[in-house]
This record gives structure tokens, sequence and C-alpha cells, in this order.
């Protein structure tokens, strides 16, 4: 079951956010101030974070900074009213992984949460075991577009097309820069570069765009 802290300094949102995760299964912890949503992030480990930005004490931004610079690599959903282009662009700047605006669709934020948990998961851990109650594992989707394809028609160089594979997995930026032996802040102008040449505004879209998801 995965945990979910939700970081909403509003209870009508924050509490309608927890029913609605914890009717699918999700277990959740809410935090209404920065200062609380680190420590529960550190002291709870949740597999995803939903992060307002409008917070009582400080800045949501400033959660996600201080989160990627401790090497949280949890994914980071921001849901704000910010819906200005620099605000989102500024979120992906700091290791976001998905932007939702208010207000904002409860049928489509759930979907963004699953689907960014699925894109991460099977990347944490061994593919889990088919069990006798549960749907067949998946196996992953082969590449719909080439590295080929990715170079010609976006205009990819070949850094950035391994790195556009790694985000289609679901990495944060912290995870790529690992993975491909490069600084974390060399690893985000990449993703920002990335996702500007492929046209997509999230890190999640990538996956859909490569595997004809979307
Ligand atoms: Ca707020």
């Amino acid at each position: 079951m995965s945990r979910i802290l939700v970081v909403e300094d509003s209870l009508d949102i924050a509490e309608g956010l927890q029913r609605s995760l914890e009717h699918d299964g999700y277990q959740v912890s809410l935090a209404t101030k920065a200062a609380h949503a680190l420590a529960v992030a550190t002291s709870d480990k949740p597999e995803l974070i939903v992060l307002d930005l409008g917070l009582p004490d400080r800045d949501g931004y400033t959660v996600l900074q201080e989160l990627r610079e401790r090497g949280v690599q949890i994914p980071v959903l921001i849901l704000s009213a910010r819906h200005e282009e620099a605000d989102k662009l500024q979120g992906f700047r700091l290791g976001a992984d998905d932007y939702v605006t208010k207000p904002f669709s409860i049928l489509e934020l759930m979907a963004r949460i699953s689907a960014l948990l699925r894109r991460v998961q099977p990347a944490a851990a061994p593919a889990p075991a088919p069990s006798a109650s549960g749907a067949p594992a998946e196996a992953p989707k082969p590449a719909a577009l080439s590295d080929e394809a990715l170079r010609e028609r976006y205009g990819l160089t070949a850094r950035q097309t391994e790195v556009v594979r790694l985000l289609a997995e679901g990495c944060s930026n912290a995870e790529i820069a690992t993975r491909l032996e490069m600084s974390y802040y060399t690893a985000r102008n990449h993703t920002e570069q990335v996702l500007g040449k492929l046209g997509v505004s999230s890190r999640a879209a990538v996956g859909a765009l490569l595997y004809g998801q979307g």
C-alpha cells in the first residue's frame, strides 16, 4: 500500500483529498506547514508527496528544494492555484514531477498520482511476483519511439535521449544524475531542456509520449 503525504493548509482540500486517496487504498499523512512537511517526509518515507505552494510558514518551493538537496527523491506533485507558466517551470526546475492547478478535477489528480507511482515503483523495486489475487505483473512496454526518431523528430542530443529514457522510467533528477554520472544541476537542466524540446509540460507526460499512451 502506497503512503502519500499531502501538504496543504486548506483543511477542506486536505481532508477531501485524504478521503479520496484513502478510498482508493492509499495511506495518507497530512501536513499543514512546510516545517511539518519536511519532518514527515523524512520520518514517514512516503512514496509520493502532493505539495501546495502557498503554505503559512514557508513557500512550498522551499520544501521541494530542501527535499531534493537532502537527496530525497520521492515524486512530488505540486497542487497549486498558481497557474502561470513561470510558476510551473520553477516547480520543474526544483525537481517537481508533475504540476496540477487548482481548481482541479479529483479524478484527474488521482489518475496523475497513480501514473507517477506506476512509473517510479518498477524502478525502485524488483518486479513483484504475480500474486494469486492481484492483476498480472505488467511487462515493460517496448519503446515506441526509437532513439533515432527522438533525435530526428525532437532535435535531441544523444545525451538528452538518455535523459528521456530515464524520465520515461520515472527517474527523478537526482536519480538521473546518479545514473548518468552528472551533477544534480546538470541533470535538472537536461530535464528542463528535454521537456521543452518534447513540448510536454510534465515528466509524467514523457512516458506517455514515448510509449504512445497519451
Ligand atoms: Ca495554500
